[in-house]
C-alpha cells in the first residue's frame, strides 16, 4: 500500500503539487478534494467565459480525463469541512472520511465582501472568482443592460472588460483616488486610465457604495455614500480576496494572515503542508511574510510542497509580493517588488510617454533594484524580476537598468 497524499483544493498550487508528487511517488495514493463542481481549470481565463471567448472545454487544466489516467483522483464538489490532525483524517461537508499520511491544503482565497454594504447576497450581486460565478455573470448579463462594478481592482476590471464587450454599460465605483491602487501610485496610471476611458468604462473615484436595491427581479441599482444612486440590474463586488481557512476553524494550526509556512512549506503541523494563495509566504524583496494572489506562485510554492510531502527537503524561496503581469485594456502591464513610493525615500526613475509608463525603483541607498512597474512597454520586464528577485549586484549595470539598455549579457560571467 502506497501512501496516501490529500490535497484540499484543486487549483494552480493543488494541481502542481499533485503531479510533482506523482512524478516522485509511482505507488503513492494521491486524492484531490475540490469543493467546485467543474474540473480543475485556469481561473486567469474565466473573464473570457463572460464575454463568450473561450468555453469551460478551453480553459480546464489538463483535458478531461488525464489525472485519471496519472493516477490522481480528483474529487470535484467535495469540500473539506474538518481536519482531525490526531487521526489524520479529512472529512467532507457531506460525510466522506479521508484518511492521510500527508496532506496539502491549497484551498486559494475567497472575495472578501465588505460588511458596510448592505445587500450583498441579493440576486444578482457576483464576485469573480470561480468558472460557476463567471458562468452566472454570462447569463445575467444577458438580459442586464447597466453593471455597477465595486472596486477597480485587477479581477474587477477584467470582468468589466469583459461586459464592456458584450455592450453592457458599465460604471465602476472606487473608493480609492484611481483604479489598480493595489498595484501602482494614482498617478502612475494614467496610461491604463486613459485605456480603459477610451473603451468607455465610466469611473467614479473617491466613492463608496452603501446598499445595493433590489427589487422583485434582484438588482435594481445601488445606493453610494454621497447620497446618490446608480440604477443597474447587475452587480459585481471586486474589493479583493482572503485566504479561505474557514474548515481549519478551531483547529491549533497557526493562521497568521493566511496559514503559517516554514521555509519547507510545512505548517504548524507535523505531515501537513500549505501553498498558493492561502499560504503565507516570505517576500525576498522585503522579506516580509505576505499573502500572495498569483497563478506563478501557486503554481511555484505547489510544486516546492510536492517535493516536501514526498521527503525531497526544498526551500521555497519566495515570490515577489505584488508581481503581477497582465493586460488591461489591451494594455500590458508588470509590476513587481515596491512600486508604490509616493513619499518614500526609494531612488526612483520615472520615462512616460502619451502611451507608456516605465518606473524603476533603487533601495534608499541606491545600491538595489528593488522594484520596477512598465504599464504599455513591458520590453525586458524579465530582467528586472532577476535582478529584484536574486539581489543581483547592480555595480557597473546601474546606468542601464535606469536607461533601459539593460540585456542578459550584463550578467554572463566572464
Ligand atoms: C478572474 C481572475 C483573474 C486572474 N488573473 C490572474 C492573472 O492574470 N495572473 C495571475 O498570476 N493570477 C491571476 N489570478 C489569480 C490566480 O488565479 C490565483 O492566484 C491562483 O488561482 C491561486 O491558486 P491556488 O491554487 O492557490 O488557489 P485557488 O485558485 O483559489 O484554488 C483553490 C481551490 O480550493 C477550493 N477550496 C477552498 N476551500 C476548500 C475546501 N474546504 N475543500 C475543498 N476545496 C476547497 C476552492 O474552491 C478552489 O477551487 C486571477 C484570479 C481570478 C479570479
Amino acid at each position: 500500500m502506497g501512501r496516501k497524499y490529500v490535497i484540499v483544493g484543486g487549483s494552480a498550487a493543488g494541481m502542481a503539487a499533485a503531479h510533482t508528487i506523482r512524478k516522485k511517488d509511482r505507488n503513492g495514493n494521491i486524492t484531490v478534494l475540490s469543493n467546485e463542481k467543474a474540473q480543475p481549470y485556469f481561473r486567469p481565463m474565466i473573464p473570457y467565459i463572460i464575454n463568450g471567448k473561450k468555453r469551460p472545454d478551453d480553459i480546464f487544466l489538463s483535458g478531461s480525463g488525464i489525472f485519471t489516467q496519472g493516477g490522481i483522483s480528483v474529487k470535484t464538489g467535495f469540500g473539506a469541512k474538518s481536519i482531525d490532525f490526531q487521526k489524520k483524517t479529512v472529512t467532507t461537508a457531506s460525510g466522506e472520511a479521508f484518511l492521510y499520511d500527508k496532506i496539502l491544503f491549497s484551498s486559494g482565497s475567497t472575495p472578501y465582501l465588505p460588511e458596510n454594504i448592505e445587500g450583498l447576497d441579493s440576486e444578482g450581486v457576483f464576485s469573480l472568482k470561480t468558472l460557476s460565478d463567471a458562468q452566472g455573470m454570462a447569463k445575467r448579463s444577458e438580459t442586464a443592460t447597466h453593471v455597477v462594478m465595486l472596486g477597480g481592482g485587477i479581477l474587477n476590471l477584467k470582468a468589466a472588460f469583459a461586459l464592456l464587450e458584450k455592450k453592457l454599460s458599465v460604471t465602476m465605483v472606487v473608493y480609492s483616488p484611481e483604479v489598480l491602487s493595489q498595484l501602482m501610485d494614482p498617478k502612475d496610471a494614467f496610461p491604463i486610465r486613459n485605456a480603459l476611458d477610451n473603451a468607455g468604462l465610466n469611473i467614479i473615484t473617491g466613492i463608496s457604495a452603501t446598499q445595493v436595491l433590489t427589487d422583485s427581479s434582484g438588482v435594481c441599482g445601488v445606493a453610494l455614500d454621497n447620497g446618490s444612486q446608480i440604477a443597474c440590474q447587475m452587480v459585481c463586488v471586486g474589493k479583493g480576496v482572503v485566504p479561505d481557512t474557514g474548515f481549519l476553524n478551531g483547529n491549533d494550526i497557526k493562521i497568521d494572515k493566511g496559514i503559517f509556512s516554514d521555509p519547507y512549506t510545512q505548517t504548524s503541523i507535523k505531515d501537513a503542508y500549505t501553498a498558493g494563495d492561502v499560504a503565507v509566504a516570505i517576500d525576498p524583496v522585503t522579506g516580509e511574510k505576505t499573502v500572495t494572489s498569483l497563478w506563478t506562485h501557486a503554481v511555484e510554492m505547489g510544486i516546492c510542497a510536492g517535493l516536501n510531502m514526498t521527503g525531497s527537503k526544498t526551500v521555497y524561496t519566495g515570490t515577489l509580493g505584488i508581481m503581477n503581469a497582465t493586460q488591461v485594456a489591451d494594455v500590458p502591464l508588470v509590476s513587481m517588488g515596491i512600486v508604490h513610493t509616493k513619499n518614500s525615500e526609494y531612488e526612483t526613475h520615472a520615462k512616460k510617454t502619451r502611451l507608456t509608463y516605465r518606473k524603476i525603483v533603487f533601495s534608499k541607498d541606491g545600491t538595489r533594484l528593488i522594484g520596477a512597474l512598465f504599464i504599455g512597454d513591458i520590453k525586458n520586464a524579465g530582467i528586472y524580476r532577476y535582478v529584484i528577485r536574486e539581489k543581483k549586484n547592480i555595480n557597473g549595470i546601474k546606468s542601464h537598468l535606469i536607461n533601459h539598455t539593460v540585456h542578459y549579457g550584463h550578467f554572463m560571467q566572464p
